[in-house]
């Protein structure tokens, strides 16, 4: 089903640079210094908006819940002195009336608020005849109809200025993502609406700081509109999420390296295709990452083996026969034989680290 609601392009929400929309800004507001000293290393000829949780959904209690209405003003603050848009996340009707009394500019719905029906209606409800950015997160969930369904919860609510956002979905499985991505599910969202746009937090999806180019990337090959960041300007002592946030400096560095792509060169099924394989590596370089951690763990009980006999680790006889015997086996699965020896090399270096160890052990 394709949609007809009318929504008003990035480029009519008052943004100053609407391709891409970056938002950054950290997890959690924590005080005013730490706000004002992340804005300011902003580059504000890319950074539009500044983004800043007050009202923290933490899995566990006990942790910090964000510093509540108190932020918001801070984000004030914020935007007098850098003139950047004002972005913080809601989750009920009291969050939306403390947001929309201190004029924050832009308002999301986290993942958590998303999978519930009832709460985002009771947002759309409390935003009735007003005029605010909403972007909609993913629920953690990989559901699209629920995705879809908040969106139109607030978009029947009068909203034009809205968005969503792809943070990646809850997992059950090992992945080197904190929250894996389904690109797919993005990608059915703009078939079922072409004028809603866009925007990706790789922060959210990779949970660590390490895979956040590769993900802004394949957004923005996928014509993503724009992209959210945590960043925290001193991210090692950050009260939430510390493990995922960059500097303002690394943010950046890392928007200079993106490449836009014209959305013309996109086609979408070949996107699609190229995604669906990459996720197939991706999960066979899981299995291949977990296969030789357990090889390296069998060899570590040789280790306690030998150590109990009283025998050396390197035996040249056990070694020729395990390349001998891979090399011809590579042979079968297409693989050279310098590929087989480099890595292979490679394994039993490693292996002799794990059983050194071992042996070495008080
Ligand atoms: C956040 O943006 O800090 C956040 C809590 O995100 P999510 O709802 O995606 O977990
Ligand atoms: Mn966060």
């Amino acid at each position: 089903m394709k949609h007809d609601i009318k929504l008003e392009p990035i480029s009519k929400w008052g943004v100053k640079n609407p391709k891409p929309f970056i938002i950054a800004g950290p997890c959690s507001a924590e005080s005013e210094e730490q706000m004002l000293e992340t804005a300011r290393g902003m580059d504000l000829t890319k950074v539009s908006a500044f983004r800043a949780g007050v009202w923290k959904p933490r899995t566990r209690p006990n942790t910090f819940e964000g510093v509540g209405s108190e932020g918001l003003q801070w984000l004030k603050t914020v935007k007098q002195e850098t003139g950047l848009l004002t972005a913080t996340e809601v989750a009920n009707v009291k969050h939306v009336y403390e947001a929309l009394k201190a004029g924050i500019d832009i308002i999301w719905i986290g993942a958590r608020t998303t999978t519930n029906p009832f709460a985002v209606q009771e947002i759309a409800d409390a935003l009735k005849g007003v005029d605010i950015t909403v972007l909609v997160k993913n629920p953690i969930n990989p559901d699209v109809e629920l995705w879809l369904g908040a969106i139109e919860r607030i978009a029947n609510a009068g909203v034009t200025k809205l968005g969503a956002i792809h943070r990646g979905f809850s997992r059950f499985e090992q992945s080197i993502y904190r929250n894996p991505p389904h690109w797919q599910l993005p990608i059915e969202l703009r078939r079922m609406m072409p004028d809603l746009p866009i925007i990706c937090d790789p922060s959210h999806i990779a949970g660590t700081t390490t895979l956040l180019d590769e993900i802004s990337q394949r957004a923005f090959d996928l014509n993503f509109d724009g992209l959210i960041i945590e960043t925290h300007c001193n991210p090692k002592v950050a009260l939430s999420d510390a493990k995922q946030q960059i500097t303002p400096y690394e943010l950046s560095r890392m928007l200079g390296r993106l490449a836009l792509r014209s959305p013309e060169t996109s086609d979408p099924e070949f996107l699609q295709t190229l995604d669906e394989l990459r996720s197939q590596i991706d999960k066979l370089d899981v299995e291949l990452l977990r296969l030789m951690g357990t090889r390296m763990k069998v060899s570590e009980e040789i280790g306690k083996v030998k150590k109990s006999q009283g025998i050396t680790i390197f035996q040249a006889g056990r070694w020729d026969l395990i390349l001998k015997k891979s090399i011809e086996l590579g042979a079968t699965e297409g693989l050279s034989e310098e590929f087989i020896s480099k890595i292979f090399k490679a394994i039993h270096e490693e292996s002799i680290n794990h059983q050194t160890q071992i042996m070495n052990a008080k």
